[in-house]
């Protein structure tokens, strides 16, 4: 089936015009600077790409010249819209109450609403999307594929935060758990590539600008380390990762800095930005790191240090591992931080072939031949993932 698939932001809006079966992409592209002026930059492959200023004053023409350059006789890619069979959108929070993907309807659009006080930021500029492509194509069926759905098979000793119960059964808070959608695809590629045994236990690292952990046993999620929102774990590109309460109240007094601005310095200004002063992306860093900057060494460091942590920590909570994945940015490219991470845990079985982890970007194991573990690179496809359940909801 032919599926859009959509992540709308609050100012911008990815698509992706793809096949569900085998995961051709036949166009994709980003709306950004919607509710500003507007730009659309649409790529097809094997074509140049198409920039253009659009005014974009709401989602809705963003959504429009999306449909509008989809079906330009020169650098569209379908003759008429009836062509998109159905749309599926990426929601980043859906509570506890979705387990799995969902056809779009009043009652799926009201549970996406009261799940906002969890993901403020993102569930209402994805709902933005949702309302924008409703209005313009009314009669497509639409797919939510939510952030947190994957990671609904935690059992409580995962998910509960040791403060006091009446948070949880008032206020909904517990872990979550997000990147689902992508330690959903990579793990089951893993169990594939393990040989899809009876019994399995996967380690999946989604290593990128935003990174997580997730422990999956027998292709359910076991634990995972981001929590209520994704500013949880070990230190990402800007974010913190978990870090000691008393350090908000503490920075909040000396600075007199409102919750906004200290949860501000811990999403954006923090990780191996914040330790590294020299930049989010991990390319930098460790190029500034091979020049010789203290801070960008100590930066790969501590993630380096925080994600073996993690790692061992899953291990023991699984009783062992099978397989280690690398997904994501950082994952997927970064050889070096593979290394780093997979060096000293031989204890467990862990052995890592260097001359195989010379590779980027595409599915590889890295791990050596007598390796007790083994050790896969499996490029994420969030987008393929979306396609996949809208197909075989829309499909029913
Ligand atoms: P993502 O959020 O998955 O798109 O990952 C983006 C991050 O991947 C960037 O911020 C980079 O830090 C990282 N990245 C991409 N390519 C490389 C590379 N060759 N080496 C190290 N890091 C990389």
């Amino acid at each position: 089936m032919k599926i859009l698939v959509i992540n709308a932001g609050s100012s911008s809006l990815k698509y992706q015009f793809m096949e569900s079966e085998g995961g051709e992409v036949f166009a994709k592209g980003l709306c950004e600077r919607i509710g500003i002026d507007g730009r659309l930059t649409h790529k097809v492959p094997g074509r140049e790409n198409v920039v253009m200023d659009i005014p974009m004053p709401t989602h809705n023409e963003a959504i429009q010249a999306v449909l509008d350059i989809m079906v330009d006789p020169e650098k569209g890619v379908i003759a008429s819209t009836d062509e998109i069979a159905a749309v599926g959108h990426r929601v980043l929070h859906g509570g506890a109450a979705f387990t799995e993907s969902c056809i779009i309807d009043d009652a799926c659009i009201d549970a996406i609403k009261k799940c906002i006080p969890l993901g403020p930021l993102h569930n209402p500029a994805n709902l933005m999307g949702i309302e924008a492509c409703q209005k313009i194509m009314p009669k497509t069926p639409q797919v939510a594929v939510f952030d947190t759905a994957f990671h609904m098979t935690m059992p409580p000793k995962a998910y509960i935060y040791a403060i006091p119960y009446e948070y949880y059964e008032k206020d909904d808070v517990r872990r979550y758990g997000f990147h689902g959608t992508s330690h959903r695809y990579v793990s089951a590629r893993a169990i594939d590539m393990l040989g899809s045994p009876e019994h399995s236990r996967v380690i999946s690292c989604h290593l990128g600008n935003g990174s997580s952990l997730a422990a999956v046993v027998d292709g359910k999620v076991v634990d995972t380390s981001m929590g209520l929102g994704p500013l949880a774990g070990f230190p990402m590109g800007t974010r913190s990762g978990d870090i000691d309460a008393t350090i908000l109240e503490y920075l909040m007094g000396r600075y007199g800095y409102d919750i906004k601005e200290m949860l501000n310095i811990l999403n954006k200004k923090s990780g191996v930005l914040g330790i590294s002063g020299v930049s989010s992306d991990f390319r930098d860093i460790e190029a500034a790191a091979d020049e010789g900057n203290e801070r960008a060494k100590l930066a790969l460091e501590k993630f380096e240090y925080e994600v073996k942590k993690f790692i061992g920590a899953y291990a023991s909570a699984m009783g062992g591992v099978d397989a280690i994945l690398f997904t994501a940015g950082v994952g997927e490219n970064s050889a070096e931080m593979r290394a780093r991470i997979c060096k000293g845990l031989e204890y467990m079985g862990v052995k890592l072939d260097e001359e195989k982890n010379k590779v980027r970007g595409k599915e590889a194991v890295i791990s050596a031949d007598d390796s007790k573990v083994k050790i896969f690179v499996i490029p994420t496809n969030e987008e393929l993932m979306i396609a996949m359940d809208t197909a075989a909801l829309c499909g029913k």
